[in-house]
């Protein structure tokens, strides 16, 4: 399970530009949905080997008396639901009331906190952190967010006990390539093509692990209460844990799925009691750790930035996705026509996810999701062979030839996949990277078409060869 960590710390002392560093982007996922007090960011970032959440908690204050008070309600569940905190001060600034506010409340939290002292470029790092260990931390870490310097022993140190784990599930899966449990691992294993062919096999066989998402009250319940109603499925039991998202095993017409239930039906007593609060974090968890993404959107609502959000996540983790808009039923026929052209205007750039319409209430619509789950999944772990997507390539190439670069033609050579789910397809070629993004498009569509692939996203690299 990805890791996640928090940042923590009064305002100014560099969370945002430690934020910056670790997730390297600009279309961080910026949470403004109702209940959560303050606006926070939440974003993917990957160092060396490692993979992990990281927010910025933002709205911690602790100015006025009492953190416990002042620190906004999010923030707080944030840092509960974070595996590791990261607990920023200022260098330059030195040890403040805040500072000593937010100290006490984490030494009561129990959480892996790495204290870090920020700034401390151009100034007498040690000298000027003596002061902060006073906060009574074990082990202190300098760092200069704005100039990279210390973030990666930071990170190393923050993530390692995350990283041996990994290891130790992989060593445990030495010698067993009957069991490779992942693309990647298929592809890195150097199999012949008849057991890689075999290995993809038996990867499409395994349950699909579905996460349903969405904001608060689209219907994300009442859905996983339908399906997991439904005659035709056979749920079985598992025991959930408190803090994370409920694994519910089933079965449907002879297919497996794991069904990652963010809304957390089960671990109410029934369906009236109150719903949980919904998580940033135990939604984003869920979407890095399935295959197919089932975004669930309110027909009667207009498509918000929340939706965008959340899509904008899934899309970025390469998920393969289906969109399902709920509460279609007793919608009279201009309505539905309104929202369907807002759907074709704000996201016909994922022409590639199939849209259905549902009534979760009413059970109108839901049985038809599952092939529509079912086919972006094959089409995310499908196998294509080098020679198949050469010859797509140079089909493309045919049809419509690359433009003109300073005088020169680009020349596509070759093509073979470089991963799996999403499918990544590398380019070789002439100048491929200096290729206009409306030609790239056009590759991409023509890779869509010819190899029918729904549901998932595709991504194509180029390598030049000159
Ligand atoms: P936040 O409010 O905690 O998110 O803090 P910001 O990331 O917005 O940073 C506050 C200010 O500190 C900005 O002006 C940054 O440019 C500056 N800053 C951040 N990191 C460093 C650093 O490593 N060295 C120096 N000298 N300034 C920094
Ligand atoms: P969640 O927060 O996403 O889990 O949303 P819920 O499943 O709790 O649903 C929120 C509200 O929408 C409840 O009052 C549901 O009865 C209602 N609702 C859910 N699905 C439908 C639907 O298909 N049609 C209509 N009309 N209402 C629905």
């Amino acid at each position: 399970m990805i890791p996640v960590v928090a940042l923590v710390g009064r305002p100014n002392v560099g969370k945002s530009t430690l934020f910056n560093r670790l997730t390297r982007t600009r279309d961080a996922l910026v949470a403004d949905f109702p209940g959560l007090t303050r606006d926070r960011k939440y974003g993917k970032a990957e160092l060396e080997e490692h993979e992990f959440i990281v927010i910025d908690t933002g709205g911690i204050d602790g100015t006025e008396e009492g953190v416990e008070t002042k620190m906004a309600e999010q923030s707080l569940a944030a840092i509960e639901e974070a595996d590791v905190v990261l607990f920023l001060v200022d260098g330059r600034a030195g040890l403040t009331a805040a500072d000593e506010g937010i100290a006490k409340h984490l030494r009561s939290r129990e959480k892996p906190t790495f204290l870090v002292v920020n700034k401390i470029d151009g100034i007498d790092a040690d000298s000027a952190c003596a002061e902060f260990w006073q906060l009574g931390v074990d082990a202190m870490y300098q760092i200069a967010a704005a100039q990279n310097r210390g973030v990666t022993a930071l990170m190393e140190r923050a993530l390692a006990p995350f990283a041996e784990t990994l290891k130790e599930s992989e060593e445990g899966e030495e010698g067993e390539l009957v069991d490779l449990s992942s693309v990647e691992d298929i592809e890195k294993a150097n199999l012949s093509e008849a057991d890689a062919e075999a290995a993809y096999k038996r990867l499409q066989e395994q349950p699909i692990k579905l996460a349903i998402i969405g904001r608060p009250n689209v219907g994300k319940s009442t859905l996983t209460n339908r399906i997991l109603g439904e005659e035709r499925v056979v749920v079985y039991d598992m025991p959930g844990t408190t803090r994370d998202s409920i694994y519910i095993p089933m079965e449907r017409d002879g297919q497996e799925y794991v069904l990652i239930d963010t809304a957390g039906i089960r671990r109410r007593k029934n369906m009236h009691q109150a719903v949980e609060k919904f998580s940033v974090i135990q939604t984003l968890k869920a979407v890095e750790d399935a295959n197919v993404v089932l975004l669930v959107i309110d027909a009667r609502e207009n498509i918000s930035d929340q939706d965008l959000s959340l899509l904008g996540f899934a899309l970025n983790a390469g998920r393969s996705l289906v969109i399902a808009v709920n509460k279609w039923d007793g919608l009279d026929n201009e309505v539905k026509e309104r929202v369907k052209s807002e759907l074709d205007r704000r996201l016909g750039f994922v022409d590639f996810a199939r849209i259905h319409f549902i009534s979760a209430l009413h059970g109108t619509g839901v049985g038809h999701l599952y092939e529509s789950v079912q086919e972006a999944y094959q089409s995310a772990t499908k196998r294509i062979s080098t020679s198949m997507l050469t010859r797509i390539m140079q089909m493309a190439q045919d049809d419509h030839q690359p433009p003109m670069v300073r005088g020169r033609r680009v020349k596509l050579k070759y093509a073979h996949a470089g991963g799996y789910n999403p499918p990544i397809i590398v380019i070789h070629g002439n100048l491929v990277n200096e290729l206009p993004g409306s030609y790239k498009r056009y590759l991409m569509n023509y890779y869509r078409k010819s190899l029918e692939m729904m549901g998932t996203p595709i991504r194509i690299q180029f390598q030049s060869s000159d």
